[in-house]
């Protein structure tokens, strides 16, 4: 397609709401975990599109699944049934702990379908009291407004009117926190099995096992939003096989689309079974297309090839952050699972994340940031050892350019 005027980031001002700031480099093409701007500049990925492009870009299984899916059909709707949606259930269903899934466009969606089925299950099977939901603090679960309330950052729900209610905030690896919180009005404990937004940290084992146990003391369903940390991320297909807790309702979004929208709620049949006919829909949700790439990212992930690749490739990128923090002192904590890492600056760099991530990209290097203290690296579950050596090698040139 030619442009008929420039493309360029200055018409992101003119033309896009203010909510981004994006960067003024503009990527073309991408090919596994190295990516192309518009003047055919080449960085490395390190990134993933923010933990979703897990089989990094243009990967073979992927592209074809897309071109074959799209050359039969492209979208229904929900008064029919599809086959890859229903290949894609089964398969999820197989392999985790659910027996009914919920297909959704995103993680946000996600969350909105399990914090209603979880008001519903309530409801249906107690009473309307029992209907607080408990979160933790620096969470995050997206940014409908119900989810962003639910999340734990205010400043994020706040200046939106009012907020859907019987919402509480108890602190993350403090299990005294939801103690003080939990009663059998609760209908449902909601967590990250590793806060990603939040600054990457890790629960602890006996904080997920407390969880779950104070959950059913007081009747209440437990959820776990593995947006970020499912499809392979920690090392596991999900996050919660590997903490050996197992929730009732699960979320997924991210790469289980690799990097195509896709997103789904899993659960258990007799909870399912609140969702009746016409309680919640979505005009994509299921959609062909998004289920056939999602299929075929579900299969090349769900292999012991790929999952004990993650483990080989976190040492790697983790004994390399080391290497780099013994030059230059800027991290006080090297943390998180898998392929989802967190670099937290010490105190001589707070507030400064942003900054590594610029000179990073300027060495030709894409990472993120969770929060203003940690850089986060969530690249493809397949990056090669070669890509992670240079990435990370042009990350400590911008490191080095910031380290006084
Ligand atoms: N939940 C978690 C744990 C996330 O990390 C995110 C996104 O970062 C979301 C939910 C929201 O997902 P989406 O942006 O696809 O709505």
């Amino acid at each position: 397609m030619t442009n008929q005027f420039p493309v360029n980031r200055p018409l992101f001002d003119e033309v896009m709401v203010p909510n981004y700031s994006p960067s003024a480099v503009i990527p073309v093409r991408g090919k596994g975990s190295r990516v192309w701007d518009q003047n055919d500049r080449e960085f490395v990925d390190l990134a993933g599109g923010i933990a979703v492009t897990c089989l990094g870009h243009c990967h073979p299984a992927l592209t074809s699944a897309l071109q074959e899916q799209g050359n039969k059909i492209w979208h229904l709707s929900n008064v029919m049934t599809n086959e890859p949606a229903l290949r894609l259930a089964k398969k999820l269903v197989d392999a985790t702990f659910a027996e009914k899934v919920f297909f959704t466009n995103s993680g946000a969606e996600s969350n909105e379908a399990a914090f209603k089925l979880a008001r519903r299950w309530a409801l249906e099977e107690y009473n309307a009291e029992k209907s607080q939901i408990i979160a933790f603090k620096q969470g995050f679960h997206g940014r409908t407004f119900f989810t962003v309330t639910v999340g734990g950052q205010e400043a994020y729900s706040d200046g939106f009117g009012p907020k859907p209610g019987n919402i509480s905030h108890a602190e993350y690896n403090n299990l005294e926190s939801l103690k003080a919180l939990i009663s059998d009005k609760t209908c449902a404990v909601v967590m990250e099995p590793l806060q990603g937004e939040g600054g990457i940290i890790s629960p602890t084992a006996e904080f997920v096992k407390g969880v779950r146990e104070l959950c059913d003391q007081h009747n209440a369903l437990l959820i776990f939003d593995e947006v970020q940390t499912g499809v392979g991320r920690t090392g596991d297909l999900f996050a919660y096989i590997g903490l050996g807790v197992t929730p009732d309702i699960l979320t997924s979004a991210k790469s289980l689309g690799g990097g195509f929208p896709i997103g789904a709620m899993l659960t258990t049949t007799a909870i399912a079974q609140h969702l009746k006919i016409g309680t919640h829909g979505s005009t994509y949700g299921g959609n062909p297309l998004a289920c056939a790439i999602a299929e075929a990212t579900l299969d090349v992930v769900n292999t012991p090839e790929v999952l004990e690749g993650v483990k080989a490739k976190s040492k790697l990128i983790v004994d390399t952050l080391n290497s780099i923090n013994a030059k230059y002192s800027v991290f006080s904590e090297i943390r998180g699972k898998g392929l989802l890492i967190g670099a937290a600056l010490n105190e001589s760099y707070q507030g400064k994340a942003k900054d590594f991530l610029n000179a990073a990209m300027d060495e030709g290097s894409m990472v993120l940031v969770a929060g203003a203290n940690v850089i986060r690296f969530a690249p493809s579950l397949v990056i090669s050892d070669e890509d992670i050596i240079e990435g990370l090698a042009r990350f400590e040139k911008g490191v080095a350019k910031l380290a006084k």
